[in-house]
């Protein structure tokens, strides 16, 4: 068994132990079913060698790490102009924040807020049916994860379609400063099913390889994005990844990473591996408690934070 091996095995026996779960969200009542006991943990290095803990092969609701995706995928059709849209600082405001919108004219903060990231599914949008949008935003999750058995949960997105009362008002309030193009309605629609894929920490894990080796996917050799473009990428991860946790998640943990409501995180070890978490408890900043805690006890093991060892 390789070091790595180990520690993940090690690891994640000791977080199935752990009494202190967090709590798992209820705002979008189907997540409420999820089982607070899960677990799971995957770590991809370089060479492509594959360590598993826990329930590694459970899928689970990926939120808010979608937006790495799509801001990929924006970039990718916009570039640069996407700035104009959304800004790149932290916002130190919960991840469903209206207030700086209205300092800033209706422009979000960043990418990975709620209100950013509906600004930037509204640009993969302009132009396309919402089908069409949601098709390429799936195809390209299954691309980058070389699985194209990856799939939206149906009952997820509609869960939170029927309660997703405050980011209909993030929406409203951004169409009214012209910041949303299309139809409300249709771009709420995109953002929730793309919130409501369902991966597995293994497969997401694989997903996150090309944002660890400078844009390309080591396993198929596809270069999915320039070197620049993933490092960026990884810089707003780091800064703005965990909401107004992500100073903390930065100083406990070292690495870009970005958490989800449903209790995921995919962090990026740059150079060095793809990890992929998931524990459905959440702390006060709605990022997964057990999974920073698991994170920051794998890179100090295996002295991987950006900051030193
Ligand atoms: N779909 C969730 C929402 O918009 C995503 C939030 C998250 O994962 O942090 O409320």
């Amino acid at each position: 068994m390789t070091e790595l091996e180990r520690a993940v095995r090690e690891i994640s026996e000791e977080m199935r132990q752990r009494p202190d779960r967090g709590e798992v969200a209820s705002y979008i009542p189907e997540l409420a079913r999820v089982d607070p006991q899960a677990f799971g943990l995957v770590v991809i290095d370089a060479d492509g060698n594959v360590a598993a803990g826990g329930d590694s092969d459970v899928a689970f609701s990926i939120q808010s790490i979608s937006k790495v995706f799509t801001l990929t995928l924006a970039l990718g059709t916009v570039g640069d102009r996407l700035w104009r849209r959304v800004g790149r600082e932290p916002s130190g405001s919960p991840f469903n924040s209206i207030v700086q919108l209205e300092r800033e004219q209706g422009v979000p903060r960043n990418p990975f807020i709620n209100a950013g990231a509906i600004a930037v599914t509204d640009v993969i949008l302009s132009g396309h049916q919402p089908r069409e949008a949601l098709g390429e935003i799936l195809r390209f999750m299954q691309f980058v994860a070389d699985d194209s058995s990856i799939a939206i949960d149906e009952a997820v997105a509609a869960s939170e379609q029927r309660t997703g009362f405050r980011n209909s008002a993030l929406a409203n309030y951004m169409k009214s400063f012209g910041v949303i193009e299309n139809p409300v309605a249709y771009t709420l629609g995109v953002y929730f099913h793309h919130c409501a894929i369902a991966m597995t920490c293994r497969q997401l894990a694989k997903a996150g390889r090309f944002l660890a080796h400078s844009g390309r996917n080591p396993a198929t050799g596809h270069l999915v994005v320039q070197p620049e473009r993933a490092r960026r990428i990884n810089a707003i991860m780091l800064t703005c990844g965990h909401y107004d946790g992500s100073g903390e998640f930065a100083y406990r943990v070292g690495l870009p990473g970005k958490s989800g409501v449903g209790g995921g995180i995919l962090a990026v070890a740059p150079g060095k591996a793809s990890i992929a978490v998931w524990s459905p408890g959440l702390d006060a900043a709605g990022n997964s408690h057990l999974g920073r805690i698991a994170l920051e006890a794998l890179t100090r093991r295996m002295g991987w934070s950006i900051f030193g060892t």
